[in-house]
């Protein structure tokens, strides 16, 4: 899994969120790491560890079709 992630990296995880989206972009990374949904919006911090077993893959630099 990528580990070395970094602020406004694009990534998709496993599981959706609430809102249906499943791609989400980095603003802070730390100890935990923020996530900004790109559908909905909404923020939310992860403990590194988890999202590192959440990602599925990052997405930086492809645009979205
Ligand atoms: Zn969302």
């Amino acid at each position: 899994m990528p580990t070395d992630i970094r602020v406004d990296d694009i990534v998709q995880m496993r599981k959706t969120h609430a809102c249906g989206g499943d791609r989400w972009r980095v603003y802070r990374v730390g100890a935990d790491i923020g996530l900004r949904c790109l559908t909905c919006d909404r923020r939310i911090l992860l403990p590194r560890a988890r999202f590192e077993r959440g990602v599925r893959r990052v997405v930086t630099d492809v645009e979205e079709s």
